[in-house]
């Protein structure tokens, strides 16, 4: 087959149409192998603007993403430029604030020695200072050669990261840029492509020449409304689905105190939970927050004038009335129409050994799992496996991808589907703080075999499949065992392993040489 890449030594050209998140780090992926690269995004280059046009400001990252970018080196980096957010800060209506930890072994370590939370404050604190210049060539990378890819231990994994799409997506440009075999075009929009023999066209903005490239393989990572994807779903054999939500958002700012720190305890995701609508804020380097308010469009249409818009925030959310203040709130929440989100979910990836889509061009979520981006970067991941051990053998790589993705994609857009309801609502009924005590402490005594769906989602590389097929077998269990029966049952352990640990005679056992060689 041509162009499959059967001679492994024979190095790919490859079109990478896109230059977001999700493409600019498949740019970093393919150098690393040796190919060349030719990146097209339509827009201007993101080092080059002051602003970021687009979607949220900032993101979370998770354990998927971070192992990504340990592959290219990149992982230190942005965990130094992230915040670290260990879990939910839940708001109520009269302003009290209630954390719900991601991660029980926090709350070990917060209870051990309550001054590892002072330590952690002031060490995130100081990270604007350090951190460096994405778009100067000086970013040092690690050296991923010198890695395995490590499963992460979902128990050590605490926090999720709240970083800066503007940072991020130029620290990836940079990065790729590096390698002398990766080049640029912005400006340049995909008009047109022939998939099977990768050949594509595109506008370039201000010329009314358009210009023409082929190459071995292209790749869209041209976002959820993508240009390649439509090309796909021209041939017979590709199936497409798209949902819209019926809730819109909108982006708030939290502005620094007036002595420059955050107005909030910033590491942690805080959420204003509300039944049918929501509000969001994930940390800023620069002492700010970014504040998402995720509402049905027809309660933002209902909020047409400065007063209503007072008196519903008064109501729902006065807390955040005073954080953000009266003006600006106004100010912002007129600037922009609410966006929308839609969920996409389509099979299969590939054409042939020509053609590939990935990212939110492939599998486009709603935002409540916080994991677009993660999933999008562990394609890269993914895909670079596979060409490891298909050689680069395209004809083998494309079809493999579009089998073993698609099914792990279809179920994490569900999941972020879901975590809606969880997180508008659920957070705030007795049942899911019930269930949610009942997975820590099952978790922490079996933390092989009792992996709560949020922390394998979000602290680990488990296949989202499995992560959800865990789940379902979780609530068999709960279900069959019977609810009351589980409770008394683990109670009794939990009291009975506390006075266990506690008695001298266990604690000697428990340090003496034969155990430790165990
Ligand atoms: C409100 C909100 C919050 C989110 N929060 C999180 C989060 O916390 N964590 C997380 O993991 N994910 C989050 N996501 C999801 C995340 O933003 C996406 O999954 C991620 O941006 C996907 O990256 P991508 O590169 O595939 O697509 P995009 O980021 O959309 O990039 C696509 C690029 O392709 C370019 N392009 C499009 N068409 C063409 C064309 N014809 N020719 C050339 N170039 C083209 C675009 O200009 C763009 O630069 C969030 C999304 C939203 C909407």
């Amino acid at each position: 087959m041509e162009g499959a890449n059967k001679d492994s030594d024979k190095k790919l050209k490859v079109i990478i149409v896109g230059g977001g998140l999700v493409g600019s780090l498949a740019a970093c992926y393919f150098a690393k192998r040796g190919h060349t690269i030719h990146l097209y995004e339509a827009r201007e280059d993101v080092r080059q603007s002051e602003q970021f046009r687009g979607r949220s400001i900032n993101l979370a990252m998770s354990v998927r993403g971070r192992t990504a970018l340990k592959e290219v080196g990149l992982e230190k980096v942005i965990v130094k430029h992230g915040i670290p957010m260990k879990g939910r800060m839940v708001h109520a209506v009269n302003g009290e604030r209630r954390p719900i930890l991601y991660d029980p072994n926090n709350k070990q370590v917060e209870l051990e020695d309550p001054r590892n939370k002072q330590v952690e404050l002031e060490d995130s604190s100081k990270k604007q200072v350090e951190l460096e210049d994405p778009k100067s060539k000086q970013v040092e990378l690690e050296d991923p050669s010198k890695k395995q890819v490590e499963l992460e231990d979902p128990s050590k994994k605490q926090s999720i990261y709240s970083v800066s799409r503007k940072f991020l997506n130029e620290l990836l440009l940079t990065a790729a840029e590096k390698d002398p075999n990766v080049h640029f075009h912005f400006h340049h929009k995909l008009v047109a492509a022939d998939l099977d023999t990768g050949s594509t066209t595109f506008h370039r903005a201000g010329q009314s020449e358009a210009v023409s490239e082929t190459a071995d393989l292209v790749v869209g990572a041209d976002g959820a409304f993508s240009t390649i994807r439509r090309q796909l779903m021209k041939r017979p054999g590709f199936d497409y689905s798209q949902r819209y939500i019926e809730h819109g958002y909108l982006e708030l700012c939290i502005p620094p105190t007036e002595d420059g720190e955050f107005a909030m305890e910033q590491n942690y995701l805080h959420i204003w939970p509300r039944g049918t609508f929501m509000m969001i804020a994930l940390p800023n380097q620069d002492r700010s927050w970014t504040v998402t308010l995720f509402m049905p469009f027809h309660k933002f249409d209902s909020l047409d004038t400065p007063e209503k818009l007072i008196e519903f925030f008064s109501e729902c959310f006065p807390d955040a009335v005073a954080l953000i203040g009266q003006e600006q709130l106004v100010r912002d929440f007129f600037a922009t129409r609410p966006s929308s989100l839609v969920s996409v979910k389509c099979k299969p990836y590939h054409i042939g050994c020509t053609a590939l889509i990935i990212g939110d061009a492939a599998h486009a979520m709603v935002p409540f799992y916080g994991q677009g981006m993660n999933a999008g970067f562990e394609d890269c991941r993914l895909l670079d496996e596979l060409m490891e051990r298909h050689n680069d053998d395209l004809s083998l790589v494309l079809p493999e991808f579009s089998q073993t993705r698609n099914e792990d994609a279809e179920a994490i857009c569900d999941l972020a589907m879901y975590n809606y309801i969880e997180m508008r609502d659920l957070v705030n009924k007795r049942s899911f703080l019930w269930r949610k005590k009942l997975d820590e402490l099952l978790f922490w005594l079996f933390p092989r075999q009792w992996v709560p769906l949020y922390t394998s989602v979000t602290f680990s590389n488990m296949s989202y499949t499995k992560c959800l097929s865990n789940k379902q077998w979780q609530d068999k269990m709960i279900e069959r065992t019977g609810i009351l029966k589980v409770t008394v049952l683990l109670l009794v352990l939990f009291v009975y392993l506390t006075v266990w640990m506690s008695s001298p005679d266990t604690r000697v056992t428990w340090r003496s040489p034969q155990v430790i060689e165990l």
